[in-house]
């Protein structure tokens, strides 16, 4: 039985079948479908089967292989798109940009004569004098 969300999931219709996707890569765990508004030719994303919202829901286990899967797929579309460079990208959060809320994460290829050079880049800030200690203490992790 699918709960609300999953029912009213983009991600979870096109893992079910219910919406077309081109896919390049399937495993028990995950489906890898090219994007439908590409950032790049190539650009694909990660999806996994089960739907969890975001990188907090997301298990260890999943995280670790979407990393691998990643590492791997970075690889060989770079070799197949002769690509010159590539992004992984993952938003949490309508702030962070996330627009479907199933997890997911951005492979995307770059290109030196491409048209989105400035795909990341962003505003700095300037830290207080002392800010970064303190920064860092609350941050401190085991
Ligand atoms: P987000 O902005 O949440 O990080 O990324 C969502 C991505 O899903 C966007 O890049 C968007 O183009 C892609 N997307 C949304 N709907 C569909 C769809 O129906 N099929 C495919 N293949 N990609 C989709
Ligand atoms: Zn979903």
């Amino acid at each position: 039985m699918l709960d609300m969300r999953k029912e009213n999931c983009i991600f979870c219709k096109i893992m079910e079948g219910e919406i077309p996707s081109s896919t390049i890569y399937e495993d028990g765990d995950f489906k890898v479908i090219l994007d439908i508004n590409p950032a790049a030719k190539g650009h694909a994303i990660i999806l996994p089967k089960e739907h969890y919202e975001n990188i907090y829901e997301l298990p260890e286990e999943l995280a670790g292989k979407a990393m691998v899967l990643a590492k791997k797929l970075a690889a060989h579309m770079t070799e197949k798109l002769e690509c010159d460079g590539f992004n992984l990208i993952q938003n949490n959060g309508e702030i962070a940009g996330q627009t479907v809320f199933h997890f997911h994460l951005h492979l995307i290829p770059r290109y030196q004569d491409g048209n989105n050079k400035d795909l990341l880049t962003w505003n700095v800030l300037q830290y207080q004098e002392g800010e970064t200690d303190k920064l860092a203490e609350l941050l401190k992790i085991d």
